[in-house]
């Protein structure tokens, strides 16, 4: 019986394991199609494919995805692309433009740091992250390390989450900008974690119909770390807009006991899968 989890992270972006260690856990896990979804990059494919790395193909699958950051009305909402075309102008375009907008971003978030009293923690997070996206999870482990907070939630809670001085908005370009990056691309635009996203049914209801205006096919039903519920709200969001529903754990590292690969809740009966568009 086939198995997907079609959202996890490497070390390319802010998980903890490479791509290959990823892809045996996920055999190890009885996972027939895997996505590697990295934030705003594409290096788990691209070495992969380099490497000719065998996939052992009766055993697993892999999708070739990314979750890009977006905005949409002054929030960040993250969009996965599956099946995409990692070669393409629009994937390389796409992630140099992502690239250069985070380091800019932890320029300006240690600045901010700095004027809260704080060493600059530029360099630090950067090497963390080493050749992989910087992100807020590298600013939050280097400031573990250097005993500034007392664990990466506590960074997140008390600088760098929602509201935070290191929540930088107006960084990410327009939720339209990136489905067309992820379309261009041959991909299917999904929109990740949708109730992780602090907002009202009604807003929810205008991202979903801007969402589709935009071209997007398919939301995660199913997200890891999900409340009982959840799935069924947003198999009615589907029938409502036409979509398909993904599945994925979101996946980052094999110490947080909340998620584990290939976990999430089981798919409603009458959603489309996203993998009849595959
Ligand atoms: P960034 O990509 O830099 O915007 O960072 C977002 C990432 O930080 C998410 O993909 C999560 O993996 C992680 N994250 C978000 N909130 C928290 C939190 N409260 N504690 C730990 N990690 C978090
Ligand atoms: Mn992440
Ligand atoms: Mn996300
Ligand atoms: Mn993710």
């Amino acid at each position: 019986m086939n198995k997907y989890d079609l959202h996890s992270h490497t070390k390319f972006s802010d998980g903890s394991l490479s791509a290959t260690e990823l892809i045996d856990l996920a055999i190890e896990r009885g996972i027939t199609h895997l996505a590697i979804t990295d934030h705003d990059t594409v290096k788990a494919h691209l070495q992969l494919a380099e490497n000719n790395y065998c996939f052992e193909a009766d055993k697993i699958c892999i999708i070739k995805g990314i979750e890009f950051s977006s905005q949409w009305n002054n929030m960040g909402v993250h969009i996965v692309g599956l099946n995409i075309d990692v070669n393409s102008t629009s994937i390389k375009t796409a992630v140099a433009h992502q690239t250069q907008l985070r380091l800019q971003r932890v320029k300006t978030i240690a600045k901010k740091l700095t004027q809260r009293g704080f060493p600059d923690i530029t360099q630090g997070a950067m090497k963390l992250a080493g050749d992989g996206q910087v992100g807020r999870p590298h600013i939050a482990q280097y400031m573990l390390e250097e005993g500034l907070v007392s664990s990466v939630g506590q960074a997140f809670n008390k600088y760098l989450g929602a509201g935070k001085v290191g929540d930088i908005s107006n960084v990410w370009p327009d939720l339209e900008q990136v489905v067309e990056w992820i379309n261009a691309a041959g991909g299917i635009a999904v929109v990740a974690h949708p109730s992780r996203y602090k907002m009202t049914r009604t807003k929810r209801r205008r991202l979903m119909a801007d969402f589709s205006d935009a071209g997007g096919q398919a939301i995660e039903v199913c997200a890891g770390n999900q409340v009982p519920g959840v799935a069924e709200e947003m198999a009615i969001i589907c029938d409502e807009f036409g979509f398909h529903a993904s599945v994925g754990s979101d996946f980052h590292n094999p110490d947080y006991q909340w998620v584990k690969l290939g976990q999430y809740p089981q798919l409603p009966k009458l959603c489309r899968p996203v993998w009849e568009l595959f």
